[in-house]
């Protein structure tokens, strides 16, 4: 209990979210959202914000990547022990599903920056004595089962975690939804207010991820009224989560005052999404000491002390002389490649121009595009001027997803022998860690507009890996022409059809491979370490999360 009196002090903002990425031996993240969500608080911890994080337990993890030879991917349980890395703690609180309590506890987990500030983060956890054997397996699995095992577990975020935070003795001031999935913590608001809605609109922000109407959670009211069993419950829902279907972020939306998007572009297109709502704007970032190999750390250290706790600085990157950053590259891009033999034995060298393209495989990140015309892939190439990595999870249940790997492995065997590249296995937080920094070249090539943000190339600009990508997203905020980078595919505000889109992506793709990257990158390294530099001191410097972290507490908390 010592330590949770010292660290339980004054937190008066709550930051909810289903997942969230701290590291790999704590598994409760599936990707960006998780991930982003890791970052917004060890930026949080880093600046002191008075922030506390409340999120599932999901002890039986998301799930860990076998794949087969023909590239058929099986998911593997990846159950790990909380009582290695947290505290549990005293409180038990209960939320009623199906006119049942079920009992939910929480692990406290300290998030500590070298800074000396700290965010304490819930874990709730429905596995408690005197639950039935189905209510115990709730808090399991991240994003696993069906739509009422999703309700389930959305009742114990948001619900139960409001009281969790009571039972605690937080004084919250704002609740910050991270995507839908927690907004049934404005029902249980609304509740303890007497039902005023401008009062718990004040206290409440939402942030959505979703550029789709079909990407955000709905459920069936047959479902809802099964689960959940009081009729003014019942009411509020339909009056603020719409009347046919419980749409969560439709009740976030309705009951929250500050809304924004993830990126500019990304707002625009949810204010059209749900008109007459206002829709603000925070641009996404990354943690900047977390996504810097420890070769450019240690060169920031040296050149610009501070910049961990202040990016800003980084765009004083012109003061460190070009072979230091080339060596730091040269290091971090060793250390990926030696990886890759051991892993794969394909037999990569540290000379050749390296592509990476690592994240969740769906369609709509279509990471096959780069294969769309072999004879032009062949021809860039020009048997073995480039080398590339690949690394990403389907959703167990995207089978879409899953088809993609299995048609990147056939590519692979059918340019085996010209071309080296690899897929590889259980993409997480620290293979990423080493691709976006060991690669020379960030590739990205989404379905505009369903990028809502992305951020990996972000995490790639802080180790000086170029970015290569769609204009979507963020990319359309960092996107100088030939100066941070390079874009692909038509300019956002062109008007395309999807073919005519699709047709100047390809062209594009391998155009500026062939006429620009390649040849840049083997004869003309001046202009390369240009490209470096700006990665660093125009892209890094903003597209960092200590910058929106102070947007937050600025624009929502304050
Ligand atoms: C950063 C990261 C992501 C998100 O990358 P996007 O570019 O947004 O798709 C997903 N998974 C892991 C493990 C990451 O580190």
């Amino acid at each position: 209990m010592d330590d949770i009196e010292g660290v339980l002090k004054g937190q008066n903002i709550a930051y909810f979210s289903m997942e969230i990425g701290l590291s790999n031996e704590i598994p409760t993240y599936a990707g960006g959202l998780g991930i982003l969500a890791g970052d917004t608080i060890r930026s949080a911890a880093d600046l002191k914000v008075p922030l506390v994080a409340v999120t599932l337990v999901c002890n039986k993890g998301y799930f860990k990547q076998v794949l087969e030879d023909s590239g058929s991917q099986h998911e593997q349980k990846e159950e790990w022990v909380p009582a290695h890395f947290m505290t549990l703690l005293p409180p038990e609180v209960s939320v009623n599903i199906r006119g049942k309590d079920v009992k939910v506890r929480a692990w406290l987990y300290n998030c500590k920056s070298l800074t000396g500030g700290c965010v304490p983060i819930l874990f709730l956890d429905t596995n408690v004595e005197g639950n039935s054997e189905e209510d115990r397996g709730i808090t399991d699995y991240l994003y696993g089962g069906d739509q009422r095992y999703r309700l389930k577990q959305e009742i114990v975020l948001g619900i139960g975690g409001v009281r969790m935070l009571e039972a605690l003795n937080f004084k919250i001031r704002k609740y910050h939804m991270n995507e839908g999935h927690s907004s049934l913590l404005a029902l249980e608001l609304l509740k303890r207010n007497g039902l005023k809605v401008t009062d718990v609109k004040e206290s409440c922000i939402f942030t959505t991820h979703t550029p789709v109407e079909a990407g955000h959670d709905k459920f069936d009211y047959g479902l809802v009224e099964e689960l959940i069993t009081d009729r003014k419950d019942l009411e509020v829902l339909r009056k603020f989560g719409g009347e046919d279907r419980l749409n969560m972020s439709l009740l976030a939306l309705n009951l929250s005052n500050y809304i924004n998007g993830v990126t500019k572009r990304h707002s625009l297109i949810s204010q059209e999404l749900f008109p007459g709502y206002k829709i603000q704007s925070i641009t996404n970032g990354v943690h900047s000491y977390t996504w810097t190999s420890p070769y450019f750390r240690e060169l920031y250290d040296r050149y610009l002390p501070g910049w961990a706790n202040e990016p800003e600085l980084l765009v004083r990157v012109g003061g460190i002389p070009d072979d230091e950053i080339w060596a730091a590259h040269r290091s971090a891009k060793r250390a990926l490649i030696d990886e890759v033999n051991r892993e794969t034995g394909v037999g990569m060298d540290y000379e050749t121009l390296t592509i990476g393209f690592a994240r969740r495989m769906t369609e709509y990140k279509r990471p096959t595009l780069i294969f769309s015309d072999l004879e032009r892939l062949r021809k860039v190439n020009n048997m073995g001027r480039m080398q590339l990595v690949f690394a990403g999870q389907a959703h167990p249940r995207d089978e879409a997803g899953k088809g993609l790997i299995r048609e990147i492995f056939r590519y692979i065997e059918e340019l085996k022998g010209e071309m080296k590249i690899v897929f590889l296995e259980n993409y997480d937080m620290e293979m990423a860690a080493k691709l976006v920094s060991g690669v020379d070249l960030w590739l990205n090539t989404p379905q505009r507009p369903y990028e809502a943000s992305g951020t990996s190339g972000m995490k790639a600009a802080h180790n000086g890996v170029v970015n290569f990508s769609v204009l979507d997203g963020w990319w359309i905020e960092g996107w100088i022409e030939g100066v941070t980078g390079w874009a692909i595919g038509p300019e956002p505000d062109e008007e395309f059809s999807d073919e005519e889109c699709m047709a100047c992506e390809i062209n594009d793709l391998y155009n500026k491979l062939y006429y620009i990257i390649v040849p840049m990158y083997y004869d003309r390294k001046d202009e390369w370490f240009k490209l470096i530099n700006n990665s660093i001191g125009m892209i890094a410097y903003y597209f960092n999360s200590h910058r929106m972290m102070r947007r937050y507490v600025t624009n929502a908390y304050l």
